[in-house]
């Protein structure tokens, strides 16, 4: 409430994520049926933050990825990388975007390298669609293959390396053009999990060295331990947040906190479990009691309701 007298301030403007999307939409339209893969979707990422979204197969993951890459256009809402809209980029800003924005592995280490050429080589691909010098990129190609372990292996072609070796060159090529930004759907899908922990290092390490943003859609449950933060989607929406908060005695490890994500019309997913377990159906009573706020199913709204609790019936 503003006192009479009070100068009004200035509206502050929150405080920007590097990545911002908010009540994001995305149908495919066919001429039979709609597909709502994103419906209202909200996620904020920090500026140099590695998080990870998980996530049942269908739940919207790969579109929400294919349009932060620019690979896709949203159909609603608010969808913000650095200083631009996606939802409103022109082509040509697009193809700069794609270019020096945004580097992308794919799950499919076939989809990622070019088959005849060396890792080298590979790695010095978008350097040279992006005007640079023949000796630029083969010395950048040879530091960021040292950086991802494969100094030795410069000279090999995608067949001659493992699979691990092959997604390590992918996380080359994408960052070949230095973007602020890394995403990668699935890139340790068809690696055994020794070889998935060593893809998840090196990107760890890349994000620790150069700072650059790493957003990783996974299956892999491991993927709480090496990352900030884990975002999980359910139908099209952000549902359940992971944040990793670090403890100060070593033998503890680090404790998981899980929170449920609220949209900014208060809008919340009520884990499946508890709603079955408390026999919550189409409508739920909300109460507010002194510190915290109440769900209970309709039926036994009234009783107990000091205590507050989550109570079965
Ligand atoms: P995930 O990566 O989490 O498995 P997707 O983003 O691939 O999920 O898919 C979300 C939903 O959108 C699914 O129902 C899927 O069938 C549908 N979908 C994805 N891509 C297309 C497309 N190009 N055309 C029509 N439907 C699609
Ligand atoms: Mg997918």
């Amino acid at each position: 409430m503003t006192q009479p007298g009070t100068p009004i301030a200035a509206p502050q403007p929150a405080e920007t994520p590097y990545i911002h999307c908010e009540d994001l939409f995305k149908i495919y339209k066919s001429d039979e049926l709609e597909v709502v893969a994103l419906r209202g979707l909200d996620l904020r990422v920090e500026r140099g933050e590695m998080m990870a979204i998980v996530g049942a197969s269908g739940s919207g993951k790969s579109t929400l990825l294919n349009i932060l890459a620019g690979l896709d256009q949203p159909s609603a809402g608010r969808v913000m990388v650095g200083e631009r809209n996606l939802l409103t980029v022109t082509d040509e800003d697009l193809v700069d975007y794609r270019r020096r924005d945004v580097g992308f592995v794919w799950q499919q280490t076939g989809r990622n390298l070019i088959p005849y050429l060396t890792a080298e080589e590979n790695v010095s691909v978008p350097m040279a669609l992006d005007g640079r010098s023949r000796r630029f990129a083969t010395e950048r190609a040879r530091g960021l293959l040292d950086q991802v372990g494969l100094a030795e292996k410069r000279k090999r072609r995608p067949t001659e390396l493992s699979g691990g070796e092959q997604q390590r060159v992918a996380i080359a090529v994408a960052l070949a053009n230095d973007p602020p930004l890394l995403l990668a759907d699935e890139p340790t899908g068809e690696l055994d999990s020794a070889t998935a922990d060593e893809v998840f290092e090196v990107m760890r390490r890349l994000n620790h060295d150069i700072g650059v943003t790493v957003v990783i859609v996974t299956h892999d449950r491991e993927i709480t331990r090496r990352v900030d933060r884990v975002v999980a989607m359910r139908d099209g929406r952000t549902s359940t947040e992971i944040v990793r908060r670090a403890q100060f005695r070593r033998d503890e490890g680090d404790a998981l906190d899980e929170y449920a994500v609220v949209d900014r019309s208060g809008r919340l997913q009520i884990p499946r479990e508890y709603m079955d377990e408390l026999g919550i159906g189409r409508r739920a009573r909300v109460t507010m009691q002194d510190d915290h706020v109440a769900v209970r199913a309709e039926a036994d709204a009234d009783q107990d309701a000091s205590d507050g609790r989550w109570r079965r019936r």
